[in-house]
């Protein structure tokens, strides 16, 4: 009788903190199968240029890349369904092709923004954590650097840390990424072609990073320095600064729209420099904030980021579309978190988020395009797929 008693009371209870109180036990299932490397992309593909298989009718004067770091599918839901409502429309739906993306890298599962980034960024498929080189370690040619040989202004604004694995792999080369390597990235990104560069300085003097001071000793006297301490006057100088500007920031200064200065008046700035004379123009804007919240699980700061991206996204396409003359391509390196969202029940309207993973996961992630050039860009592809058709949209000189 007693032990009956006690299993009615045990009821209660657990009835009691679920309905009463809300507590609602989130169980992630796992179950793992075999994984095969079926049909590993070969890793030193030729750059076939002359293959005119997916050229677009028309080539773009100039070139928009927004890459947010581990932004999936459950990111874009989660973006659309918080900020505009259920079925409120949304700057997702202001492109015109949309497809997806497979990220892993030339071996294994799961990627980094290194091996990501340099597919996307030379049209190459390379090793976990590689930076602009190939798999033996031999550094590649980027879409930067075709840019540059074409004649383009080009230009980087990211609000992570300058020498982050992302923008890196699109302008310098490294066969591992990491504290370690800083010092060398930094040195190559100070003897870089880039007329712009904007990020956050973090670990600064942590490990083999160096300190603020060596850190711009390092990133050479090309450049004029700005920051961090921001104001109007930065921004204007940003914006009208005619030797090359880099721009940093201390470490998470720039993460939401209360950020001063924040993700869209830096690319504002970075795009109306870039587009004010007759010569074509590459942009590589990043956004870290799904990454971030991601490896946190913080669906806040995850709400906040995305909040940012977009009004990035807003001022880019609303750049694009009065010129028509810009190809605007959003993507993601990969995803983080292994998010999903849900709700605890039918007509309930308390939207939650469900992390699998503290780290990157391998599920595909979005393409979206819009602009001169942009159809080839829909549908599926290898993130190095991707890279070989950003790399056919830069004109000839
Ligand atoms: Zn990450």
């Amino acid at each position: 009788m007693g032990y009956l008693l006690t299993v009615a009371v045990l009821a209660v209870l657990a009835w009691a903190a679920f309905e009463i109180i809300g507590l609602r036990v989130v169980r992630v299932s796992r179950r793992a199968v075999p994984l095969r490397q079926a049909d590993a992309p070969p890793a030193q593909l030729p750059v076939a240029e002359e293959s005119t298989a997916d050229l677009a009718a028309e080539t773009p004067r100039n070139l928009i890349l927004v890459i947010a770091d581990g932004f999936g599918f459950a990111h874009l839901t989660a973006a659309r369904t918080t900020l505009h409502g259920i079925n409120g429309a949304s700057v997702w739906d202001r492109f015109s092709q949309t497809g997806w993306q497979r990220t892993h890298p030339v071996a294994g599962f799961l990627t980094d923004s290194g091996a990501a980034a340099t597919a996307l960024a030379t049209g190459r498929p390379t090793n976990y954590e590689a930076i602009g080189v190939d798999v033996d370690g031999r550094q590649l040619e980027t879409l930067f650097d075709r840019a540059v040989d074409r004649g383009y202004r080009t230009g980087v604004v990211t609000d992570s840390y300058i020498w982050d694995a992302t923008p890196a792999a699109f302008i310098t080369h490294s066969p591992q990424r990491g504290n370690d390597n800083a010092g060398a990235v930094l040195r190559q990104l100070g003897e870089s072609s880039l007329e712009i560069l904007v990020g956050e300085l973090e670990d600064v003097g942590e490990d083999e990073v160096p300190e603020w001071e060596a850190s711009v000793e390092l990133l050479g006297e090309r450049f004029e320095v700005l920051g961090p301490e921001a104001d109007a006057a930065l921004l204007r100088r940003l914006e009208t600064g005619e030797s090359p500007t880099l721009a940093i920031f201390e470490e998470d200064q720039v993460t939401d729209l209360e950020s001063d200065p924040n993700l869209p008046s830096l690319a504002g700035a970075a795009l109306r420099r870039l587009s004010s004379d007759q010569r074509p123009f590459l942009l590589l804007i990043e956004s870290e904030e799904p990454d971030s919240a991601g490896h946190k699980n913080d669906f806040g700061r995850l709400l906040r980021g995305l909040e940012a991206l977009e009004a990035t996204l807003e001022m880019v396409l609303d750049f694009a579309s009065e010129g028509g003359e810009t190809l605007v391509v959003f993507t993601s390196d990969h995803e983080s978190g292994g998010l999903a969202l849900s709700i605890a029940e039918y007509h309930n309207m308390q939207l939650e988020a469900v992390w699998a993973s503290r780290d990157h996961t391998g599920s595909v992630v979005p393409v979206l395009a819009v602009g001169p050039g942009a159809e080839v860009f829909g549908g599926s592809h290898a993130n190095w797929e991707l890279g070989r058709l950003l790399g056919r949209t830069l004109r000839q000189p």
